[in-house]
């Protein structure tokens, strides 16, 4: 390949070997829990490392392993592993980094169940954790404890606000705490909207259940980052389990190699739809950093190659009016997730906030009238049209 292809290219090329298995130009299911070894000397030729091949489904599968070659050149990381979870990488590179009396500092808007896994099951092991809210210089140098703070973590763009974190701001941070790590969770941009580790950043996380395999039928996560350091947590994975099966790394191959036609499509649509809903008199104010109106949209602008296909939104009215849009719309479909070729739509207040009041939610900063929309890679005119006929309705 040329010395720096193109994403496009790096999607359908990146980590393909040419010359696969029975001469199949995709690579072949790998369904093997285990594998044949010729001989006792070929088994003592293997673990002296004198012999590279795979040993036990736990450890690796050949499916899995093309798929992470082929995320990593996207990412443009050392190295990539998968997991059978966006939770299972987290808690797998988590667990490797963090021991007893060690600290982390997270921002306030990470994603739900990565906040309750550090303050609720990391607590119980003796490592504590701060909160802080996104983008404030102050208060994540206030909370550093230079010697205990072993993991910074933060997203970007964040869930359902969109903010976009300065990774230098991070860099900084993480650079005045010794042997602490910098971990961004950017499921949300995607290697073709942010490169992080161009930017300093220690480990790049992924729910590859979202944009990365991008059709709504995997789940998957990765973490991508230096080989020594992947290369830890891909060994703790052998010990926890949380491996990726070979039919999903298959879909999530196939997945990866139309990632830069679909998120550029969402990037367009994204952007279509935020103007076009921020023009209409019965939204109060739409969320989206590629709108001048978004406090994040100069760094956005600076540090993103596309702004994504997440838009939040708020309603002039209380929790039933959000409903009744809601169910009032006919293409955009009722459900959790995002990332996949079906625009999907939720309320927040009634999907990951459903057990707080309506108080507790607003105290939070989530109104019971915030919609939050993923734009699939249907024709933005027609997503125009469906949320049109759904605001008169409702
Ligand atoms: C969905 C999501 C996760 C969790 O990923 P799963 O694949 O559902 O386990 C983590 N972080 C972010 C930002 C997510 O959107």
């Amino acid at each position: 390949m040329a010395a720096k292809p193109n994403w496009g290219t790096l999607a359908i090329r990146g980590g393909e070997p040419r010359g696969k298995a029975y001469d199949s130009i995709t690579t072949p299911v790998v369904s093997s829990a285990t594998y044949v070894f010729g001989s006792t000397d070929e088994i003592t030729r293997y673990f002296n490392g004198d012999l590279e091949r795979e040993e036990y489904g736990r450890y690796g599968n050949p499916t899995v392993r093309a798929a992470e070659e082929k995320l990593a050149a996207l990412e443009g990381s050392e190295a990539a592993a998968l997991f059978g979870s966006g939770m299972a990488a987290v808690t797998t590179a988590l667990f490797e980094l963090l021991k007893a009396g060690d600290h982390v500092v997270l921002t306030n808007d990470c994603y739900r169940r990565t906040r309750q896994f550090i303050g609720r099951f990391l607590g119980r092991l003796a490592i504590e954790s701060t909160l802080v809210p996104p983008g404030d210089e102050k208060a994540l140098h206030d909370a550093l404890r230079p010697g205990r703070t072993k993991v910074i973590l933060t997203e970007s763009p964040t869930n359902p606000y969109l903010r976009v974190a300065d990774l230098a701001l991070y860099a900084r941070a993480r650079d005045s705490c010794a042997g602490a790590n910098l971990l961004v969770d950017a499921t949300f941009a995607t290697p073709i909207n942010q490169r992080p580790l161009e930017h300093g950043v220690d480990l790049v996380i992924h729910s590859a259940t979202k944009y990365l395999g991008g059709h709504n039928d995997l789940l998957a996560g990765a973490v991508c980052g230096r080989e020594g350091l992947v290369q830890s947590i891909k060994d703790l994975r052998g010990v926890l389990g949380g491996v990726l099966d070979p039919q999903s790394a298959f879909l999530l191959i196939r997945g990866l190699k139309t990632l830069p036609l679909r998120v550029q499509r969402q990037n367009e649509s994204g952007l279509k739809v935020a103007r076009w809903l921020e023009a209409h008199p019965r939204v109060r104010r739409v969320f989206y950093p590629g709108l001048e109106s978004h406090p994040d949209h100069a760094l956005a602008a600076r540090t993103m190659s596309g702004f994504g296909g997440v838009v939040s939104f708020r309603l002039r009215g209380d929790v039933r009016l959000g409903s009744r849009f809601v169910d009032a719309c006919k293409l955009a479909t009722i459900a959790p997730s995002l990332g996949a070729v079906e625009t999907l739509i939720e309320q927040p207040a009634l999907m990951s906030y459903f057990e707080l009041t309506t108080e507790e939610r607003e105290a939070i900063g989530i109104y019971d009238d915030l919609i939050r929309l993923s734009l699939g890679i249907e024709d933005a005119d027609d997503i125009i049209a469906d949320l049109s006929q759904a605001l008169e309705a409702a």
